[in-house]
């Protein structure tokens, strides 16, 4: 399948064909319609099946609806966990990548560094926050992170984030979040602690597994 059959808004269809993608991997052809679609989706992929743009292309034509006017309000819709920084600025280039020609602003955050500058583009107004579990909840706790108008939640390598120590932490951001949010979880493996928190978290989620 090509990827002009996804009826993608032009804008964000035209960053694909610059980034010379042509074809949807199977991840991103399974993933897609599913997430357009607005339902939960558990995906059981690997780093390097083009997982971060299965979830990154249709999240931001979902917000290209919602964030189409330069003068809408910015709010965090959606918000993507991740276990390290690394990642977290690897989904934040995608999202920079194929979104380049909509209003979507996204900003990525991670401890260990000043939180200052972090805050301050927090304060400008960003429509997608990607984020590293210790640093997200040290910011909301501080009150500059407001979850209340959350469409899209993102789970990125659950399996990574359970072997890190993350898991309460990633249990007490999801219930930050409003409760008809989109919660989609990505992970490589599937051990019990993550089917168990699918099965908390997510309503009715679609699994695909590639
Ligand atoms: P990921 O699994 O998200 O780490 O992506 C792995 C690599 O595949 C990244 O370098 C992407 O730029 C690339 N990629 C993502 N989607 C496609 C696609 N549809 N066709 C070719 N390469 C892709």
């Amino acid at each position: 399948m090509l990827f002009n059959e996804l009826d993608l808004f032009k804008n964000i269809q035209q960053a694909i064909t610059e980034e010379g993608y042509t074809n949807p991997t199977p991840i991103q052809e399974k993933s897609i319609p599913i997430i357009l679609d607005g339902s939960d989706l558990v995906g059981c992929a690997q780093t390097g099946t083009g997982k971060t743009a299965a979830f990154a292309i249709p999240i931001l034509n979902l917000l290209h609806r919602i964030v189409g006017s330069p003068t809408k309000a910015k709010r965090i819709r959606t918000l993507v966990v991740t276990p390290t920084r690394e990642l977290a600025i690897q989904v934040g280039e995608s999202f920079d990548t194929y979104g380049k020609y909509t209003n979507v602003k996204t900003l990525v955050i991670f401890g260990g560094v000043n939180q200052v500058p972090q805050v301050n583009e927090l304060k400008n107004g960003v429509d997608v926050l990607v984020a590293t579990p210790g640093r997200l909840l040290d910011l909301h706790k501080q009150g500059f992170i407001d979850l209340d108008h959350l469409h899209h939640l993102v789970l990125d390598e659950a399996d990574l984030m359970l072997d890190m120590g993350f898991i309460n932490d990633v249990r007490k951001i999801i219930k930050l979040t409003p409760d008809n949010r989109q919660t989609l979880l990505f992970s490589a493996t599937m051990p019990f602690a993550i089917r168990e928190l699918a099965d908390t978290f997510l309503t009715k989620p679609e699994y695909v597994s590639v």
